[in-house]
């Protein structure tokens, strides 16, 4: 009865056995206790769907011939042709792909560049700049540029500080007002783009990331976009600062990089980046590696992803997706038990009212079982329904994520 391991994000005090998941499909999972509809794409990595059979195929082939390989000194060919393919579809300008393993390694990987590149200059800055609500990972330097709340409470002396952005509300003037105030000797300003995922899906429009953009660049401020999550169709286009006609200096890729299948991430960058780190000087070399850099078969995984992208009518699933998402929205447009019904691309978020805060905390894991009972594997984020699949769920699937979500209102809303 009782399991060794240690479960993440898990009060073990307050949660019952975990389902065993055994097999996957598609949109679904296959536990001991029946089938689960994987309306959270498995936390946001998986797109196409489960074990989509290219991708399940190249990772077979893959392992046949070269399993890890040290990456320092040596490379090989899916590291190759994944750079090579990422730098193809990835906004203009952006020349080098350094590998890792995770979305907040990806992330830590980016902060690093960019204190690198103006201490490689002689023109040493250091201050990190922040959207309030932001979620970059749960390393310490990621869970830094990340809001502080109950979550990183316990490590607040270790965490550096950064200078925080209010959230943009309406158009934002706030948001770029304390940007221009804190913008000038900057490092860097990191946000996640047009969305922000673990902070409550929250949406702020493609005008606003343009603009600070520009007020970056008019400060020599680089900007990093964290498109961990938004990255690979998620906000309707491949990557969210394709809407607003933006090239970050640095972006970080991860969850769906693999398609969901495999850990790897990439921290792609500029030229400058890149040049400040090249010398003859071998103290201005980027110190960094984790021992999985570019593991092959990862990097295989991912050169079928973007060939599921090239062969595969996936933007068009991408907004069939989007518009069946909108439809089902549409019934609780009005419906008083809920309110900011939105949506981004593939990503559609509503809030359950409750008035009492106080009984905020237990009303997550109390939706999620309720989900769970219902066949659906929904996690809402407090009182935020969100529901993000991958591309290949039916109309007829999305049906039964809503039905749930329709259920959920009666048992838990208004209350
Ligand atoms: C998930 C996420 C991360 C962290 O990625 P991990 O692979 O879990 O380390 C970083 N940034 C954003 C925006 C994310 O959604």
């Amino acid at each position: 009865m009782t399991s060794p391991v240690w479960h993440p994000f898990t009060q073990h005090a307050l949660a019952g056995a975990m389902p065993r998941v055994d097999r996957s499909d598609g949109a679904w999972l296959e536990t001991e206790h029946g089938r689960l509809l994987d309306a959270i794409s498995s936390w946001w990595v998986i797109t196409h769907g489960h074990r989509h059979p290219k991708i399940v195929e190249a990772i077979k082939a893959q392992a046949d011939k070269l399993d890890q390989v040290i990456f320092a000194g040596f490379t090989h060919q899916p590291a190759e042709d994944l750079a090579r393919g990422l730098i193809a579809i990835a906004p203009a300008r952006l020349a080098h792909v350094f590998y890792s393993d995770s979305g907040s390694t990806s992330v830590e990987v980016a902060l690093k560049m960019a204190l690198g590149f103006w201490r490689n200059q002689d023109k040493p800055r250091s201050r990190i700049i922040a959207l309030e609500h932001a979620y970059h990972g749960d390393t310490v330097g990621t869970m830094s540029a990340g809001a502080r709340g109950v979550f990183n409470a316990a490590y607040e002396p270790l965490l550096f500080d950064v200078a925080r952005l209010p959230f943009p509300e309406g158009r934002g003037c706030d948001t770029l007002a304390a940007l221009e105030e804190l913008a000038k000797g900057a490092a860097a300003l990191i946000v996640e783009p047009l969305v922000l995922g673990a902070g409550g899906m929250r949406l702020y429009s493609a005008e606003l990331l343009c603009k600070m953009k520009a007020l970056c660049e008019r400060h020599g401020t680089l900007f990093i976009a964290d498109e961990v999550m938004t990255g690979f169709g998620r906000t309707g286009t491949l990557f969210a600062c394709e809407q607003a006609g933006i090239t970050p200096d640095i972006l970080c890729l991860a969850k769906g990089l693999t398609g969901g299948s495999l850990p790897l991430a990439a921290t792609l960058c500029t030229p400058e980046i890149f040049q400040a780190h090249y010398s003859p000087d071998r103290s201005r070399t980027f110190f960094h590696s984790s021992s999985f850099t570019a593991n092959p078969i990862a990097c295989a995984a991912a050169v079928a992803n973007l060939q599921i992208w090239c062969e595969e009518p996936v933007r068009e699933r991408v907004a069939a997706l989007g518009a069946m998402q909108e439809e089902r929205l549409a019934q609780f447009r009005g419906d008083t038990r809920f309110e900011n019904v939105r949506r981004l691309g593939t990503i559609a978020a509503l809030d359950l009212k409750v008035p009492d805060p106080g009984y905020l905390a237990g009303l997550g894991p109390e939706l999620t079982a309720f989900f769970h009972a219902r066949g659906v594997l929904l996690r809402p984020l407090g009182n935020t329904i969100y529901v993000m699949p991958p591309y290949c769920v039916t109309a007829a699937e999305l049906d039964l994520v809503y039905d749930a979500v329709a259920a959920a209102a009666v048992g838990f809303g208004g209350m």
